[in-house]
């Protein structure tokens, strides 16, 4: 997909890191709790688990240093 900030060609790529709960994301400045992230609240479904790691699809633009990935959150 093209940058919708600059315009050129994205990078695709996939993001990763640990996998022991749910990815979840919280408006605000404040993270989601242990509680949350247990039951799923706020959940990033683009998120893909595994037993040691969570991977999403996600595109990259070096110039602008953002990354784009579609998800949905559950509540
Ligand atoms: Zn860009």
């Amino acid at each position: 997909m093209d940058c919708p900030f600059c315009g050129k060609e994205m990078q695709q790529g996939i993001l990763s890191g640990d996998g022991r709960s749910n990815v979840t994301w919280k408006q605000g400045s404040k993270r989601s709790g242990a509680l949350e992230r247990m039951i799923g609240v706020g959940k990033v479904t683009a998120a893909k688990l595994t037993l040691t790691s969570f991977t999403i699809d996600a595109a990259y633009c070096p110039d602008c240093k953002k990354m784009i990935f579609d998800t949905d959150i559950s509540n």
